[in-house]
């Protein structure tokens, strides 16, 4: 009998679901786009109900392009996008705010206020991340402090808190499973590298109530079914954020294999084996745990990447589509000296200012909006050898012999054939 798995993939654009088969076939696949709520400049927040509603009508959509039902389903496989943090009442199931976006700012204070109070360095060396507005520890503590009386309810154990997979799980299973796993938990700025568990001295830090967060469990355990919401006890049988998703699917299996992707952001992740790695500028994180065994991760994110052309496109209007900057930027043989640094919601890998704004520099009476296309997509490729060279000088056991990339922007020509000149290695799409 043939087995049939459901992939759910919710992102920060949408939702989308496929169903697959046991030959990678895909027998049906749907996406949703999902409302971005902009209520003030810099703050990105999405309504955790159309998360949720949006989700089941793809994954509903999905199976019916594949023609099954979900009782001839073997097990379900989620990815979501990380650090975004939610924050819901435990009896009604309702949330108390909006979800607060991975690339929102709106926390930059937040974050400033610890590390001014000298927390910066216990936060980095605990979690390994550099301390910033991205991750969802911030986040709740913003909830915590928007919603009056959300503290003292939090404190009596009646909401709850999480990453984007906890939300979509504790739903999925008739609120039974409240659990997240290692590579979403690695990224809230609360869990401790060593231990791999929720880090006490941190939370009392942030004033963040532990009994509000999910148990921690490995990516592949079988956290419960989706019995009550499809009517077939299905097991959700493995849990990965994003990017982490990424370098599996990329088969980046082995110590110092990596990948690359372009998408809204970039991100570049290593897998770095058995024990965390530390490298300047970068991140370490938890890749995965699978079959009893877990693998560590460095990354190398960046807030702008296909971002810079949607910019391109929907405020400068110097572009129709993201894939016309391809054509325009061959229509120059260089920029002529001109660069976009597109630091607009800061820098993130491996300068990390979120102070610092974009620019356009080297502009002269010649400069056309040729150039500053190019320049746009070579402010990719540049970001790009910014946190390969930060990996390759930083450790003695990463090699980068080719780069395997992935995300909508890689359908650019110019954009991979680029980037293989400039660092002067294969780029395997
Ligand atoms: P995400 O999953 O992060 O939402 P995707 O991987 O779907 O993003 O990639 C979408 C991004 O890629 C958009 O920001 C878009 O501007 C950019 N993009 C898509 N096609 C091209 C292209 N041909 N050239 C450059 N950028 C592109």
């Amino acid at each position: 009998m043939a087995k049939y798995i459901l992939g759910i993939d919710e992102g920060t654009t949408g939702a989308r679901a496929f169903v697959i088969d046991d030959q990678c076939t895909v027998l049906g696949l749907a996406a949703s786009e999902l409302t971005q709520h902009y209520p003030r400049p810099g703050w990105i927040e999405h309504d955790p109900m159309e998360i949720l509603s949006v989700q089941l009508e793809v994954i509903r959509a999905a199976l019916r392009q594949a023609k099954l039902q979900p009782s001839d389903l073997t097990a379900v496989a989620l990815t979501n996008q990380r650090e975004t943090g939610i924050v819901w009442e435990k009896d009604t199931g309702r949330p108390i705010y909006n979800a607060v976006v991975w690339a929102s700012r709106q926390t930059v204070d937040v974050v400033e206020r610890w590390v001014d109070k000298g927390h910066g360095d216990m936060i980095e060396q605990r979690t390994g991340l550099i301390p910033d507005a991205y991750y969802t520890a911030s986040k709740i503590r913003f909830i915590l402090d928007a919603v009056p009386g959300a503290q003292e309810r939090a404190e009596r154990g009646e909401l709850l808190a999480g990453t984007v997979d906890t939300w979509l799980i504790w739903n999925l299973t008739g609120r039974k499973s409240f659990v997240t796993e290692y590579s979403n938990a690695s990224r809230t700025m609360m869990f401790n590298l060593e231990t791999r568990e929720w880090d006490d001295d941190l939370l009392a830090v942030y004033d963040i109530p532990r009994r509000m967060l999910a148990e921690i469990v490995p990516s592949d355990t079988i956290v419960g079914d989706i019995g009550a919401t499809f009517g077939a006890d299905v097991p959700i049988a493995s849990n990965l954020g994003d990017q982490q998703a990424g370098l599996f699917g990329q088969a980046a299996f082995a110590p110092g294999q990596s990948k690359m992707t372009y998408g809204t952001a970039g991100v570049l992740n290593i897998n770095c084996g058995e024990q965390p790695q530390r490298i300047a500028g970068l991140t370490p994180s938890m890749a995965w745990g699978v079959q009893g065994k877990v693998a560590y991760e460095i990354e190398g994110v960046l807030f702008a990447m296909g971002k810079t052309m949607q910019w391109l496109r929907d405020d400068l209007k110097l572009i129709h589509a993201a894939p016309d900057s391809e054509w325009y930027a061959g229509q120059v043989p260089s920029t002529d000296g001109v660069y976009l640094i597109p630091a607009f919601t800061g820098l993130s890998a491996p300068d990390w200012d979120p102070y610092a704004r974009a620019a356009i520099i080297g502009m002269s009476n010649a400069t056309t909006r040729l150039h500053i296309i190019r320049a746009a997509v070579e402010s990719m490729v540049f970001q790009t050898r910014d946190v390969v060279e930060a990996a390759l000088t930083g450790s003695d056991n990463i090699r980068i012999p080719e780069l395997r990339v992935d995300g909508g922007a890689v359908k650019n020509n110019f954009l991979c054939q680029l980037q293989a000149d400039v660092l002067g290695v294969a780029v395997v799409r």
